[in-house]
């Protein structure tokens, strides 16, 4: 056998090393992910190579195993492995400009280490946990030769030759992670097991760990049985029985993968369970689709059957993980929240792409083309799904609306695109309607003759908007009035000054429904007759600035009303709540 060969580390992977060697504070066991990661990219590497192939190739997998004894982990997969140029290329430099991204991020000692996959440079995750690594690889273009890399983290590390039966079938690679003296809980396949099933649990290839499981089994006791007697019952003894061997921990393809056909609705809400945080509701709604065309990807949304718990406290909680990014079934992460805009923060899912690179970050994803396109998409089948229950029989929509209301207002104060279509799934309290939720649609369709367009009325809850004075006189016209009793509302209001060419109007603003010129000179007759009484009031009720004869009330003597710019009590109840 030859000697082994140095090689210097090019000097962004040293910094790299000493970075993750010197952070206390990373959480370690994120280098699992990383490395299964990789192991499940050559494994997709190699079926896709196979793809042309005529050769029948076995689906590649990926085992981990323990080592009491020797105190390592290794990590072994069956798929392209490397040639000895893709080693010194691949463990030896940095291919992408991530480094600088990742030494900045880094930088100032408390960032987060669990972003390394983002920068390309995964790999070096291992020195987390490893004070030395060893690579034993063989390349799927030469079956014939296998190499050994290693490096104990300092500036160099050696290759030599392996031999070609060191890694079993076709090619593949074995990964030995010598363990650190703080982190023997790697040695133990529970825990192994426990972390797959966090990051890893729905990657494609088949992933086992080894395990020794013990059994305790009867068995005749011969030496009991030795002076047995004719007839009689032989004895028996319990002795422990080992049995050892890889135990699959993922056997199920990834329910996105699946055909719809096939998902059962017990299945779908089982893993809406499993996948998101603090899920215990059953979901009120899901869809699953295959985007096709510029992007492909596979998704299934969910709408949660209550409001999450973390959102009822803030309707944008920034710790909500609403939607699940896989980039070729690997778990990418669930804080991108460019997928989805903010007012479908409580919608829940999972997103498959093919299209974007497994390294992906948030500026990356920013500057994608992908992106919007999946978010476009996304957004068209949440619409579809509240349209869905909008229109079921069942009356969930009310539900609906009670749970998820607010954030459609604040689509429709942020999402010019479907405004028009999200104020068609709004719902109100109304005069006419005040036990049942009326649509802009309804109200539309029940107008008098003569109604031109939609008013609502602001106040604190809906007895306040009903004996608000300003909409006596809509009611004695028999126009039916909305309640705009929430926070939100107003804002939203100026946001959606119509409704399918019907103008909407605050009845508390609003008052020139129809003036004509005869009004109009009654009312200025009438402010001259009285400018008494207003000079009087106008100087005694401070707060107010301006009193006028009105013919807006029928039954109450006096209304307060804003001026047509003023801000409403509502408003400025809101804006000192900051609710958004
Ligand atoms: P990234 O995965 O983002 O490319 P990594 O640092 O995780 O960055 O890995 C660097 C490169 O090393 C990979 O792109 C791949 O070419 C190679 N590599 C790592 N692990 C394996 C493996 N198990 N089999 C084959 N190649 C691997
Ligand atoms: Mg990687």
């Amino acid at each position: 056998e030859k000697e082994a060969e140095t090689y210097e580390f090019t000097s962004d992977v040293g910094r790299v090393m000493d970075l993750i060697i010197n952070s206390l504070y990373s959480d370690k066991d994120i280098f699992l992910r990383e490395l299964v990661s990789n192991a499940a990219d050559a494994c997709d590497k190699k079926r896709f190579l196979s793809i042309t192939d005529e050769a029948d190739v076995e689906t590649p997998e990926i085992k981990i195993r323990a080592n009491m004894e020797d105190n390592t982990l290794t990590i072994e997969d069956s798929g392209v492995g490397m040639t000895k140029d893709e080693l010194k290329n691949n463990l030896g430099k940095i291919a992408q400009s991530g480094t600088r991204a990742f030494v900045d991020a880094l930088g100032d000692g408390n960032a987060d280490v669990n972003l390394i996959g983002q920068f390309g440079v995964g790999f070096y995750s291992a020195y987390l946990v490893a004070d030395k690594v060893t690579v034993i690889t063989k390349s799927m273009q030469d079956a014939s030769k296998a190499y050994r890399w290693e490096s104990e983290a300092d500036s160099s590390y050696t290759i030599s030759e392996a031999s070609a039966d060191d890694i079993e079938g076709t090619s593949g690679t074995k990964l030995i992670l010598h363990l650190k003296d703080d982190a023997p809980a790697y040695l133990e396949a529970t825990k192994i097991e426990e972390l797959l099933q966090r990051y890893s649990e729905f990657i494609e290839f088949p992933i086992s760990v080894w395990k020794e499981n013990t059994e305790y089994k009867q068995v005749p006791d011969e030496e009991a049985n030795k002076d047995l007697e004719e007839g009689e019952e032989p004895k028996m003894k319990t002795v422990p029985e080992t049995t050892e061997g890889y135990e699959a921990v993922n056997n199920q393809k990834p329910i996105w993968l699946r055909s719809p056909k096939e998902v059962t609705e017990e299945e779908y809400q089982d893993f809406y369970k499993s996948a998101f945080r603090n899920t215990y509701d059953i979901p009120m709604k899901h869809t699953h689709f295959v985007l096709e065309g510029q992007v492909m990807c596979k998704s299934i949304l969910y709408i949660p059957g209550t409001l999450p718990f973390d959102l009822s406290r803030d309707m944008f909680d920034e710790n909500a993980r609403n939607i699940r990014l896989y980039v070729k079934r690997v778990f990418i992460n669930d804080k991108f929240e460019d997928l989805l805009p903010r007012w479908l923060k409580f919608v829940k899912g999972v997103v498959d792409s093919d299209d974007l690179p497994l390294n992906v970050s948030r500026e990356i994803l920013q500057k994608s083309k992908v992106l919007s396109i999946i978010n476009k998409r996304l957004v068209r089948k949440s619409l579809d799904m509240i349209r869905d229950i909008a229109e079921s029989e069942d009356g969930s929509y009310a539900s609906f609306w009670n749970n998820f209301g607010k954030y459609l207002k604040v689509g429709i104060i942020e999402d010019d695109r479907n405004r028009d279509e999200i104020a068609s799934y709004l719902r109100f309290f109304s005069n006419n309607s005040d036990e049942e939720y009326t649509s802009f649609d309804e109200y539309i369709e029940k107008m008098p003759e003569g109604q031109k367009a939609v008013y609502y009325v602001t106040g604190e809850g809906k007895e306040k908007a009903k004996m608000s004075p300003v909409i006596e006189k809509l009611k004695s016209r028999g126009y039916d009035v909305l309640f705009a009793t929430e926070p939100l509302d107003e804002i939203m209001f100026e946001s959606l000054r119509s409704y399918k060419d019907v103008d909407i109007k605050d009845a508390g603003k609003d008052t020139s429904f129809d003036d004509d010129e005869d009004s109009k000179k009654k009312k200025e007759e009438l402010n001259r007759e009285f400018v008494d009484v207003i000079n009087y009031l106008e100087t005694t009720l401070t707060g107010v600035e301006k009193v006028s004869v009105s013919d807006l009330l029928t039954d109450s003597p006096a209304a307060l009303v804003q001026g047509a710019y003023g801000m409403s009590p509502s408003m400025q109840r809101y804006m000192k709540a900051q609710a958004v």
